[in-house]
This record gives C-alpha cells, structure tokens and sequence, in this order.
C-alpha cells in the first residue's frame, strides 16, 4: 500500500489486521489477553484477524480458546506437538492475510497499547516497526548479559544488523510477510530473518511488564541453542575462522621449530622441553575438536535442510476459508 493510502485506510478503519499470537501452555493468561487484544483491535480498524498458535501445549489452552466468542475473530492452528515459538509464529506468518501482521505473545508482556503506536508508524511509511525493550531489569544477570554477549557477536560477524533488544514483538507490512513466506529455509531464526529483508524499518521504544501469570518457557539451554541457529545461519565466520587459527599455529610451531634446530645445532641435544610438548599437543587437540565441533554444527543444519521435512504439521486449522 502507498503511504497516502495507508493514512486513509487506518482513518477509516479499513486496514485488515492479522495478529499472530503463539501460545504454549498459557491457560491462565489466553482467554483475557485474546479479549484484551480483539478490544484494541476493534477500536483501529473494523476488519482484523486473530490467528492464535497452539504450540502443543498440554494444559487448558485448548479448550479456553475454543470457547473464545465467536466475535472475537479468532482463527486457530494448532501444531501437532510442540516446535518452538520460531516455528509457531512461522505457521501464523504463512496462514496470515492483513495489510499488517501484528506478533506479539500471549502473556502481556508485549504490551497492546503499543499496537496504535505502531499502526501510526506503518501509516507514515514505515514498512516494519519493531519493539525495542526499554529495559532488561526484570531479567537475570546472566540471561542479560549473555544477550549483549550474542547481540555483540553478531553484530561483529554477520553481514545483517539486528538490532539491539528488539525481539518478535512488531508490526510488518504485508509485502515484508510474502518475503518471509517465501523462505524456504526450515532452521528459522527469526530475528535474523527480519533483519535480512530489510526495507523500511523503525524501532518503538517500549517497557516489558512481568508474565501475568504462568512462567516463562525458555530455559537457558533453549536460548543458548537459538544463539546459535542465529550465528550459524547468519554467519561462515566461525566456519572460516579456522584456517586463520590453523595459519597462525602452524606459523608459530615453524618459528619454534628454527629456533630448536638453532639452539640443538649450537649446544646440541639434551632432554628439557617436555611440559611445553605437553602444553602444545593439548592445546592443538583443543583447536582442533573445537573446529570439528563448529563443523558439526554447521552440516547439522545442512542436514536438517536437506531431509526437506516439512517445517511443522497441523493438527488443528479452525476459521480459515479455503
Ligand atoms: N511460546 C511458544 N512455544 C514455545 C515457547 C513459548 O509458542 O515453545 C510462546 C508463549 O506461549 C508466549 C511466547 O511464546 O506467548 C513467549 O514465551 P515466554 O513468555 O515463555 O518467553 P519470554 O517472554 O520469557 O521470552
Ligand atoms: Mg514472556
């Protein structure tokens, strides 16, 4: 849509919004967001869509969403277990069909006032807006620090900025969602992918709240192993990085080698040396199976594009037209 046509269609109420709203396991927070959500939709626009993904959860949230009012508009997929939120917001990504598509989560933390703000964004021409955290307090130390760590990293050794403490939270124009529809890849890490399609982008400052109810999913494990989706589908640097580690041992290992070969031919033989034999093997067998380990991770991923599965099933596809 045109900027002019933008303004006119959200004075008018006639943008189409779709939100995408992951769930897993939040029955006893699903019921009152969705109507929280379909209030402030209705007073932007009078045609919106809610598409809420089940992620597999095995508590309530099932049958709380299907009693949901009919009014609502709320569509629903349900995956056939759990694959995680990249995977989920994926699926609401390829079934949905706004103007705009809205992600935001289901536990409020990702506050809906926000919403208009980032509607007023879209109409002045601003094809993606994003949520910026305005601060990290109610995180732990080491989740926060760990986060500047990856944004760091990645800043440094990929070719895509993505921004600082902005997370799933945002709005994105319809034609940006074609282009994610597009990506055939099935290790998703979104915020990579937002970041790689570029266009017009914008980032609104905003507070997380604290979870109102339930606890949150991720466990550190799980975030230490998107960090590293996210560097290995964005980055060679770590598969790359060792020809130079490699170049450079080898260069120092011939410099000690002249150096031996002086010394014995000057003073001749004699037996010291030993720790430093020791030292070098150990820190030569380290290198070499760290290197072997980031190979491993990166034909990980090869394998897993290669098998061409399908990126997650459905269970459930409830209020769609066919
Ligand atoms: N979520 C999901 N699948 C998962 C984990 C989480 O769909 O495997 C959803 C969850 O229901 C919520 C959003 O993703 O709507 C954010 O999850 P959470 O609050 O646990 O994460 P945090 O806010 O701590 O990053
Ligand atoms: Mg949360």
């Amino acid at each position: 849509m045109l900027p002019e046509q933008r303004i006119l269609s959200l004075k008018d109420k006639t943008v189409f919004i779709s939100c995408i709203v992951p769930v897993f396991n939040e029955e006893a927070v699903v019921e009152k967001f969705i109507e929280r959500l379909q209030f402030s939709l209705r007073e932007l626009t009078n045609q919106f869509e809610i598409i809420v993904v089940d992620d597999g959860s095995c508590d309530q949230t099932l049958e709380k969403i299907h009693q949901l009012p009919k009014s609502y508009n709320v569509k629903l997929l349900g995956l056939s277990r759990n694959f995680g939120k990249e995977i989920a917001l994926t699926a609401g990504l390829e079934h949905s069909s706004g103007d705009v598509t809205i992600l935001l989560d289901a536990d409020f933390q990702h506050p809906i006032e926000s919403i208009s703000v980032f509607m007023q964004r879209w109409a002045e021409g601003y094809d993606m807006v994003y949520g910026i955290r305005e601060s990290r307090e109610l995180e732990s130390y080491l989740k926060r620090n760990f986060a500047r760590l990856f944004y760091w990293l990645m800043q440094k050794i990929t070719k895509i900025d993505i921004p600082n403490n902005a997370g799933d939270f945002r709005l994105m124009d319809r034609k940006i969602v074609t282009a994610l529809k597009a990506f055939p890849e099935r290790t998703r890490f979104m915020k990579g992918l937002y970041a790689w399609v570029g266009y017009k982008t914008i980032g609104v400052p905003f507070v997380v709240k604290d979870r109102l109810a339930g606890k949150s999913s991720w466990r550190f494990s799980k975030l230490t192993e998107l960090a590293i989706t996210g560097i290995t589908s964005f980055s060679d640097v770590p598969l790359r990085v060792w020809g130079w580690v490699g170049f450079l041992i080898s260069f120092i290992a011939l410099v000690y080698a002249i150096y031996i070969i002086t010394v014995t031919l000057i003073y001749g033989a004699d037996l010291p040396g030993f720790p430093t034999l020791v030292v070098a093997i150990m820190f030569l067998g380290g290198i070499q199976l760290l290197s072997i380990g980031i190979l491993g991770e990166y034909i990980a991923r090869i394998f897993t594009e290669v098998k061409q599965r399908p990126k997650y099933l459905l269970q459930i596809k409830d209020g769609f037209e066919e």
